[in-house]
């Protein structure tokens, strides 16, 4: 393992009713808060009026910033920024998906300088204070809750990226996992899909001696495949959103990648992929991920792969050799995807030939080579592209 320091601030109060403790939580900071969230859905199931209402019971002065793109926008995080620095806001809360969140964290720093926020997501700059968020997650997937991490498009250049501060750990999340029953269906395979493309974020590293972390690693693995497609069958049942809802939290809240680095790879093609095309993030990782599997297998990093198949995918070594067991676990990836209803092409998205070249470009528009497990260039961004056609 890699010498470490963990720390993760995040106070989690989970299950169903925890919004009762919103309140007490509230006013540790402050009077003004400054509600974000998305596209209405939080109106429709009721969680707007119920959050509302407990705002209520502390008179806080509440003021909104509704409307936060999925892959969140910098035009948005602008708009909050300038209610903040207006309006003299204590406290942010975001009630939503990653999405908002990832906004909310942006908004957060922006609004504690006169810095231009884009250069600190670029990391041109750096953050040096922030105001306290609080987040109400409303879909399992990103993390987003109880992590430092934010992903913001700049939809003008059409750039995504991700940035990260340890000044914008959420204070306190709220999960309900009754909050998620209204997650529609497509939403939800996109969170199983992102959940699971985090772990192999950090399942795919060059670390030694991590024994622990990728067992952690593979339970994760094994939960969230053994309860999604019972949790797709009954979308409302409280034991399998609550199992996700956990696993989605502890797929990247730093605790099962201590002591080694990651990959993140796909994450950073993928975000190339949104950028051009604004898919949603987990549709575009269900596409991409088996095909870079394929892509950098080889002879020396094959046993991390045979490891993945025979323990999560149950594939049977007798009599195989090395690649055709690692291969298979692969295979037993994209049927799993496949069979809970997962896009598996680019054309599932109607993204052809024509854009390649320039996903390709955003790709390494940051750094000429990326990833850790395998380092990948313009030309391996290419062929991953072209594979997943
Ligand atoms: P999202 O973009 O926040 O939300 C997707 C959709 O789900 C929205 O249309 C939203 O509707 C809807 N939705 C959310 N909760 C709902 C509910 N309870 N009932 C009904 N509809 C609901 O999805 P996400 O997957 O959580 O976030 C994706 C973003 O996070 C991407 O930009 C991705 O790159 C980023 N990301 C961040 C991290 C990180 O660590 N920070 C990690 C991975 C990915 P409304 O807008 O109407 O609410
Ligand atoms: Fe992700």
């Amino acid at each position: 393992m890699d010498n470490f320091i963990f720390s993760n601030p995040t106070k989690l109060l989970f299950g169903k009713g925890q919004i009762d403790l919103l309140p007490k939580e509230v006013s540790r900071y402050g009077k003004k808060i400054l509600l974000v969230y998305g596209g209405g859905s939080i109106k429709r199931n009721g969680i707007y009026d119920q959050v509302m209402e407990k705002l209520a019971e502390i008179d806080a002065d509440v003021f909104e910033l509704p409307g936060v793109e999925p892959n969140p926008r910098l035009s948005t995080v602008q708009k909050g920024i300038e209610i903040c620095k207006r309006e003299g806001i204590d406290f942010l809360l975001a009630v939503g998906g990653g999405s908002t969140i990832d906004c909310t964290k942006a908004i957060a720093i922006g609004a504690k300088t006169d810095i231009d926020v884009w250069d600190i997501i670029m990391k041109k700059e750096s953050a040096s204070d922030a105001l306290p968020l609080g987040t109400i997650l409303t879909l399992a997937a990103t993390g987003s809750e109880m992590n430092a991490g934010s992903v913001i498009t700049n939809w003008e250049i059409k750039e995504k990226h991700g940035w990260g501060s340890p000044l914008v750990y959420p204070k306190f999340s709220i999960l309900d996992p009754t909050y998620t029953f209204s997650v529609p269906k497509d939403q939800t395979i996109y969170g199983i899909v992102d959940i699971m493309s985090h772990v192999f974020e950090h399942y795919f590293h060059l670390t030694s001696n991590t024994p622990m972390q990728d067992r952690f690693c593979e339970s994760i693995l094994q939960t969230v495949i053994e309860t999604a497609p019972k949790l797709l069958e009954e979308p409302e049942n409280y034991e399998y959103r609550e199992v996700m809802m956990l696993s989605g939290t502890y797929a990247l809240n730093g605790m099962v990648s201590v002591g080694l680095r990651g990959d993140w790879a796909t994450h950073n093609l993928e975000h190339a992929v949104s950028a051009v095309h604004d898919i949603p993030h987990g549709g575009g990782l269900a596409i991409l991920f088996p095909n870079w599997m394929k892509h950098v297998l080889d002879e020396e990093n094959v046993d991390r792969f045979k490891q993945l198949a025979i323990r999560v995918f149950n594939v049977d070594p007798t009599g195989k050799a090395d690649k055709e067991v690692a291969l298979a676990g692969i295979e037993e990836l994209r049927a799993f995807w496949n069979r809970i209803g997962a896009p598996s092409r680019l054309s599932d998205y109607d993204i052809g030939e024509d854009s390649l070249e320039l996903m390709a470009d955003k790709a390494v528009a940051v750094r000429e080579q990326y990833g850790v497990f395998k380092k990948l260039d313009r030309e391996d961004s290419l062929a991953i592209l072209q594979a997943s056609l």
